[in-house]
């Protein structure tokens, strides 16, 4: 039996301008370190033929799978603000797209699998640890319930790469919804290119924005549509103290989901300007300005696609900052919708959004873990002897205080303790990707082979909502000598 991907591919039928036609490079030694099983149900794919020989070398790009046809994917970008007119697929190559389980056409993309026309210095690979950091990250992010690319599996090459140290290479199986991008429409905005910025625009629509293909303003909807779904995604992260590290145009998809985690990474002790990124100097990426960032990244989508609005140019830029104008609001309510539920209130009363600022406050001032704070507030819904959210607090009467307001809110609504601290617990993780846990992690698998830790993580991280007693130690925060400071990009 050979491992057969029913690729039905539609975007490799676009213009050639769109992409460039490469194959992944042939590695040595291809082993299978991960695969993701019920993704690959959920794809159509057969895992046990995947975990194969065969399947190994299909992952690592060794060997293309009937009917792929394998592209690096044209995209432009603002990184860090500055414009670059080319970026493109440079160390990734989409195989192709499937129709999963659901009816959802899937991208199947190869990270860190070779050169390609976009590489412009880079090497086109991929070190280990990103790839194994991007594979617990998306998937937890997935189990969390928030709109992400996944990984299908991880493999090594058996070759090294180099980068400030010698590193095992590896390739990462990446699904997403597709992989366009802002950038992908600035790559044809900046080349004036309004054929193709309409014939992505199209495309899109029909992929992921099907309701619009009927809209009397199609084009207008669509920006509608990424606004709306942007402004969800990022107060999701908030929710959940996400930080994404490199929010660049070209990182940002136009489905809506997160996509290239890089330097990303979940705060532990909740502080609005918290970065972890080493390149992220400025702190324009940090925890608080993701709103804002994203709301820019959206002003430049709706940049490349105002020739579609019409010939009126002035009128068209109105438009365009109408539809954008409804970011902060959709923004807004999701945000405060998912702060009501973390803190337990059924409903909404005026005083609300005060009283729960005022807990973000307090634990900023006392340094209380975001993750734990939120959970053990559950517990202390379920039971007023729970004292767990206080001991997260370094002068827990400020919790005491702001818990005395919080109790008498809750008196208002007729839900017994017990159904208030499930609601809670179902929106409020115990479990999330820690830093530390990540990193070492990492070092276990690069520096000894040995992925017993990173199998483990990334099963209790399956299920993040869930208590799961026998692993107590995976939801604490780091002790002071595990802090990790600084992340690091995958390049
Ligand atoms: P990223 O920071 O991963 O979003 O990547 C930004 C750009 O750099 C994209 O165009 C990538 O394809 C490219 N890139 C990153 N790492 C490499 C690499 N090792 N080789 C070639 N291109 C790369
Ligand atoms: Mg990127």
């Amino acid at each position: 039996m050979t491992v057969h991907f029913p690729f039905q591919n539609s975007y490799s039928a676009l213009p050639d301008s769109f992409f460039a036609r490469v194959a992944p490079t042939p590695v040595s030694a291809p082993r299978l370190i991960k695969l993701n099983r019920p993704l690959a149900v959920q794809l159509g794919l057969d895992p046990d033929l995947l975990e194969t020989a065969e399947g190994a070398e299909i992952l690592a790009g060794k060997t293309v799978p009937a009917g792929a046809d394998p592209i690096a994917m044209a995209y432009a970008g603002h990184q860090f603000g500055q414009f670059v007119p080319q970026l493109g697929d440079g160390r990734a190559i989409l195989l192709g797209e499937v129709i999963d389980r659901d009816g959802v056409r899937r991208d199947i993309q190869l990270k860190g699998s070779g050169p390609t026309p976009f590489s412009r210095r880079g090497d086109g690979r991929a070190a280990l640890g990103p790839v194994l950091r991007e594979y617990i990250v998306s998937e937890a992010m997935f189990a969390l319930g928030i709109p992400t690319t996944r990984s299908l599996a991880a493999v090594i090459t058996g070759e090294p790469v180099i980068r400030e140290t010698v590193l095992p290479g590896a390739v990462l199986t990446r699904v997403a919804a597709s992989h366009i991008r802002v950038g992908t429409f600035q790559f044809f905005a900046v080349r004036r290119d309004t054929d193709a910025i309409r014939r992505l625009a199209d495309h899109v629509i029909t992929r992921h924005y099907p309701d619009l293909l009927h809209a009397e303003r199609p084009y207008h909807a669509l920006l509608a549509g990424v606004v709306a779904r942007q402004a969800e995604l990022i107060a999701r992260w908030l929710l959940v103290g996400f930080i994404h590290g490199v929010m660049n145009t070209d990182n940002s998809s136009i489905s809506g989901e997160t996509i290239d985690y890089g330097p990303c990474a979940f705060m532990d002790a909740y502080n609005p300007s918290q970065v972890f990124s080493s390149i992220d100097e400025m702190g324009r990426y940090a925890y608080a300005n993701q709103p804002r960032i994203a709301l820019w990244n959206l002003t430049r989508l709706a940049e490349c696609l105002l020739p579609l609005f019409g010939d009126e140019q002035e009128k068209a830029i109105a438009e365009a900052q109408d539809i954008l104008g409804a970011f902060s609001e959709t923004f807004s309510a999701a945000y405060q919708a998912g702060l009501r539920k973390k803190v337990g209130l059924f409903t909404e009363r005026e005083g609300d959004e005060a009283l729960i600022q005022d807990l973000l406050d307090a634990m900023a001032k006392n340094q209380a873990d975001f993750t734990l704070t939120f959970r053990k507030l559950g517990d202390a819904a379920g039971d007023p002897a729970a004292n767990d959210a206080r001991a997260q607090f370094m002068d827990p009467a400020a919790f005491d205080e702001w818990a005395k307001r919080w109790r008498e809110r809750i008196a208002l609504e007729p839900q017994s303790a017990t159904e208030r601290q499930a609601a809670m617990h179902a929106v409020n993780p115990v479990f999330i990707p820690r830093n530390h846990r990540v990193e070492a992690v990492i070092q276990a698998a690069v520096n000894d082979d040995n992925y017993a830790p990173f199998e483990e993580l990334v099963k209790v991280l399956a299920k993040p909502y869930a208590d799961q007693p026998e692993y107590p130690a995976y939801a604490d925060p780091p002790l002071p000598d595990q802090r990790v400071l600084q992340t690091f990009c995958g390049t």
